[in-house]
């Protein structure tokens, strides 16, 4: 039983040697419990968050335990009647080979209906919170201007199709020419805008003629700094991540621009709303049959990154944060 535990909180920039490979014996399920194998794991920037010791929606894992994280899992041994040997569920094994589990909070897997993987990226938690987020909090409407960020990756590329099938215009923002030209040319994006590209504001201003009505916040930063500008009035943002500063180490030096800001939101009657995915959690059903409607019309299409081998897990984290990833990163480990 392989696992990857915490080694050392990161400071800045996660290494390599903030994670340790470790045997561990494979656990045994007790009366009510099941044996889970770790078939795929899911990697997602939140996880970042998870390796800090500062205070959030969720507790950080410890030092010397192993990482968390969302798989879809195989029952080895079952002590559980409702978990049969054999079933694929969508369950919290974390980094490691093996785990136990008395159960809840799984939703079982079916591979008839859809490739397994996808319980981790488009009909799992990062397509919840794309559908949640953007129909809840960013309200689209026919003919209005929605921008993402990191928009080829799993959250962005379901926004921005979500919102082309409310009839708005969708312009997403992603590294380089390759992720660019995937959201136009794959996913029916109206534009795309490279946020490594030497004018973004400018470039992204180009891209938005009528201005921003939704901004789905993924990233902060720079791309905030040129969104901010072109948000129209009573335009709606839903706040998911920040991922440009996860890791950051301090404050952007001055000058303070919270004045600007909260002068915009005043002015421009803006309403920005933080949210965390399971916020919605009772929007699951409504969440799947749609998502699943669409995956099977043909109206919404994904890209998934799989990496060889858990062992690979610490270095994709690594290049998940910096954008190395294209489409939702997973792990096959078994
Ligand atoms: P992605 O697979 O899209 O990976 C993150 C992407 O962020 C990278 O691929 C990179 O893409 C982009 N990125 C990193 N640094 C920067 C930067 N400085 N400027 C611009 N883009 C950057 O991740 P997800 O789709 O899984 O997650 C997207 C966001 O949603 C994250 O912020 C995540 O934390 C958040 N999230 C929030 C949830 C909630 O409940 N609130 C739940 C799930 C996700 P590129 O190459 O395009 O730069």
């Amino acid at each position: 039983n392989r696992r990857i535990v915490l080694a050392a909180r990161p400071h800045g920039e996660p290494t390599l040697q903030n994670f340790r490979l470790e045997e561990a014996v494979v656990p045994t399920p007790r009366d009510g419990e099941i044996l889970l194998r770790t078939r795929w794991l899911s990697l997602d920037p939140y996880m970042r968050g998870r390796m800090s010791a500062a205070k959030s929606y969720a507790a950080p894992v410890g030092i010397g335990e192993p990482m968390t994280g969302g798989t879809v899992s195989e029952v080895m041994r079952s002590e559980h009647p409702d978990f049969p040997v054999g079933t694929l569920v969508q369950a919290f094994g974390g980094w490691q080979d093996y785990s136990v589990s008395d159960g809840k909070g799984l939703r079982k897997v079916d591979p008839a209906v859809a490739p397994p993987t996808t319980a981790l990226g488009v009909l799992g938690m990062p397509g919840m919170t794309a559908y949640t987020g953007l129909l809840n909090i960013g309200e689209p409407k026919p003919n209005e201007t929605v921008v993402v960020a990191a928009a080829a990756g799993p959250v962005g590329s379901l926004v921005g199709q979500i919102a082309r099938i409310k009839g708005a215009r969708a312009v997403g923002i992603a590294g380089g020419p390759e992720k660019c030209a995937y959201l136009t040319r794959e996913l029916g994006f109206d534009a795309a805008v490279d946020h490594r590209s030497d004018d973004l504001p400018g470039a992204l201003a180009a891209a938005c003629p009528n201005g921003i009505d939704v901004y789905f916040e993924n990233v902060g930063g720079a791309v905030f700094d040129a969104v901010l500008p072109l948000l129209n009035d009573f335009s709606r943002m839903p706040v998911c991540g920040l991922v440009a500063a996860y890791n950051a180490t301090e404050l952007p030096p001055g000058p303070d621009r919270s004045p600007l800001l909260m002068r915009a939101v005043l002015t421009k009657r803006l309403r920005m709303q933080g949210f965390i995915v399971w916020d919605f959690a009772s929007h699951i059903d409504a969440f799947e049959r749609e998502v699943g409607g669409w995956i099977a019309d043909g109206s919404v299409t994904y890209r998934e990154d799989v990496v060889e081998g858990l062992e690979n897990a610490p270095e994709a984290f690594i290049g998940l944060l910096k954008g190395r990833n294209f489409g939702k990163l997973v792990v096959h480990v078994a």
